[in-house]
């Protein structure tokens, strides 16, 4: 079976019981818990059954063992985790507006998750990928940007694939270098997962079927466009396929991208069919909104499985 490989941001995301504004005064706050979208990923994609590890850093204290352990305990290849006794491991403080919107308070860059960069560790592991998956967010640092890109050439050179979800704020397009790394990483994915307006994020076309026509002739194999409760779409040469969003009650939307993306990988490299690939994922990402906090979204094989039995005769697919 094929290896994937994510390189990211391992961090614990401590929330905010009561939703309100910011972090201004003593507030009721529930965590630890195992976070960061390289993360989240990865042990979607090791609950699936596939090999898979990631390229990470944690501090020498609980939140780096939080997470490992974890990880571990899933089935991911934790032998690329560094532990960096210099600095603690990431974490991002959420607290929920009513309207839905989020404030945070990060520590990623200045965390552990800073010193990621080569080491004997790290290139055995990406010597055994034979698909990497680029998360945007974990483009914070030069460090993760040069591992990054040197990775991808090496996995291009033995045939493997890349997989790209772009996962950013259009603010973080404005950081220096940041369009650069994410074009030349786009221009060598095979495959794109973006959600939303990232679409026409690093696309000439402003309009859905300009930026597909264009992903598509520059080389991307397949895009897969991320609507949340709208659904997702499939595009490659042959045409586009539709998935609506399974209708469930939305607890926690945080990781939904990240299983969705676990989930799509993994069909992909199997070699299962677009649709059926969709509906797998589609069903990942519905599962990862009903419970409470970003990793404890993820789901096994059966567990999907069982959710999309039940939707039964009266699937959505549109
Ligand atoms: P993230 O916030 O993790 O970056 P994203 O924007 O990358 O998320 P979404 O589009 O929010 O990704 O979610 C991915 C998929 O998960 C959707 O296409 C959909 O299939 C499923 N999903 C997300 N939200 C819901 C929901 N409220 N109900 C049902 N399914 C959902
Ligand atoms: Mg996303």
């Amino acid at each position: 079976m094929q290896k994937v490989v994510t390189i990211g941001e391992i961090v614990v995301e401590i929330m905010a019981s009561e939703p309100g504004v910011g972090f201004l005064e003593p507030l009721t706050l529930k965590g630890p818990f195992p976070s960061g979208a390289p993360a989240i990923f990865i042990d979607q994609v090791a609950r699936l059954g596939q090999p898979c590890g990631i390229v990470s850093c944690v501090g020498n204290d609980d939140f780096g063992r939080l997470n490992v352990n974890r990880l571990k305990a899933d089935g991911v290849d934790v032998s690329a985790i560094r532990v960096i006794p210099e600095f603690a491991t990431g974490s991002a403080f959420v607290r929920y507006r009513e309207d839905g919107n989020r404030d945070f308070v990060f520590n990623i860059k200045q965390s552990a998750n800073g010193q990621i960069g080569p080491a004997p560790e790290v290139d055995a592991l990406l010597a055994s990928a034979d698909c990497l998956h680029v998360m945007g967010s974990a483009l914070f640092c030069e460090g993760v940007v040069s591992l990054t890109l040197q990775a991808i050439d090496a996995i291009k050179a033995e045939h493997g694939l890349i997989s790209f979800d772009p996962n950013l704020r259009k603010e973080m397009l404005d950081l220096p270098g940041m369009r650069q790394a994410m074009e030349s990483i786009l221009e060598r994915a095979d495959l794109f997962l973006p959600s939303g307006p990232e679409l026409n994020l690093l696309t000439q076309a402003k309009d859905e079927a300009g930026a597909i026509a264009e992903l598509l002739a520059s080389g991307v194999k397949a895009v897969v466009l991320k609507c949340g409760a709208h659904g997702a779409s499939y595009f490659d040469a042959q045409g586009r396929i539709d998935q609506a969003a399974f209708p469930v009650e939305e607890i926690d939307p945080t990781g939904a991208g990240d299983c969705f993306g676990g989930a799509f990988v993994t069909a992909w490299l199997r070699g299962e069919k677009p649709a059926d690939a969709l509906r797998l994922a589609a069903g990942a990402g519905a599962l990862a909104v009903t419970r409470k906090g970003p990793m404890e979204g993820t789901s096994t094989r059966a567990e999907i499985d069982a959710f999309l039995s039940r939707q039964g005769a009266s699937d959505p697919v549109a």
